[in-house]
Order: C-alpha cells, then structure tokens, then sequence
C-alpha cells in the first residue's frame, strides 16, 4: 500500500503511474489517514511552502519524519524533492529534512519556467523528464548518491530508502522511475 500525500499538487498522477503497476494507494491528508499499513509514501510536486505548512498544521510533519528516519520509504518529486531536503539554499525553510542534500528552489530562473529534457537515469535509461519551476540539488551529503544530472546539475538522487526527483515523471506516460522505486527501494 503506497501513501500518496493529497494535501497539495499532483499527487492524483502519482496514483495514476501506480495504478498502471498494480500497487494499490491510499491518499493521505490527515493524521489519521498516516497509517501503519503504508509500505511506502510518495510526496508530490506543487508548492513546497504550502505543503509543508499544511503537514505542520495537520500535525503530521513529526511523525513523517520519524516515520522515514526509521526506514518507511519515500519517493519525493520537485516540490516532494523540496520537503525531503535537510538544507534549502535559497529559502530558511527546513521541512523533514531527513535526505542530506542543499537544494536551490526555483533553481532554473523565469526563462526555463518549466521545460522537457531526456535525462540519461541510473537503472532506468533516458528518460523524458519534466521540470516545472524545479528545484536542482547544490551539494550532497555522503550517503546521497546521484542517479541523474541535467546541464551538469543533479536532478535526481537516492539516499537508501529515499528516492527523489527534482523533475516529474508522473506528469509523463513512462512509468519506469515509478517501477524503479518499487523494485528497487519498496521492499
Ligand atoms: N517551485 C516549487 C516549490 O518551490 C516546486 C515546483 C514543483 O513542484 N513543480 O515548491
């Protein structure tokens, strides 16, 4: 059972990629809903400030965190990637900060607002990614290990059992970085 956190964003789309896998989903929106049947959660993208806000008032900030410092895993995309990121560059944020990497929000300027890039992904291949308004990672910590890098900048990287993308694979019809996530990281 995947936990799809529906508090903001895209996270219908999430669904939808593992629906076509076969591994059922629940939405989660509140406290209650943050159940231990989870196998493993997804954070989606949309406005990290206004997600992370609502985690925090629904009281579930604490106990997702600690649910993923004990070993839940976690898939996190752009704004998802924002949440997970225990140092944001340009913003004094910290979220869950458990994935140790610094991250640059809206990292691509105005020009660049969203864009389309076939990005070669460790264990996957080239893969046609999406990015709106997206973050990149700066700097990564010695457990973080990259799986993909665009214009010489790292867009996707994995930390055991945290997986995060500063693009969105969900907004495409390619389903193998979902399919990554639960062959290689749900156990
Ligand atoms: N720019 C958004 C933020 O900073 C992330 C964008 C996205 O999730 N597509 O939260």
């Amino acid at each position: 059972m995947i936990g799809v956190f529906a508090l903001q964003g895209a996270f219908l789309e999430h669904e939808k990629m593992f629906e076509k896998l076969g591994a059922p989903c629940k939405e989660i929106r509140r406290r209650a809903h943050f159940t231990d049947d989870l196998d493993a959660i997804v954070l989606p993208g949309g406005e990290s400030t206004v997600q992370g806000k609502l985690l925090r008032e629904e009281g579930l900030s604490e106990l997702v965190k600690e649910a993923i410092e004990g070993g839940l895993p976690v898939f996190g995309t752009c704004a998802g990637l924002i949440l997970l990121a225990k140092t944001l560059s340009n913003d004094e944020n910290v979220w869950l900060g458990t994935l140790d990497v610094t991250v640059k929000r809206n990292a691509y300027g105005r020009q660049l607002g969203s864009f389309r890039a076939d990005i070669p992904f460790e264990g996957v291949g080239d893969f046609p990614a999406v990015f709106i308004r997206a973050p990149y990672v700066g700097a990564l910590g010695p457990e973080a290990h990259v799986l993909a890098s665009y214009g010489g900048k790292v867009v996707a990287v994995r930390q055991g059992h945290m997986l995060a993308t500063a693009f969105h694979p969900e907004l495409t019809d390619d389903v193998r970085i979902h399919e990554y996530f639960l062959r290689e990281i749900v156990p």
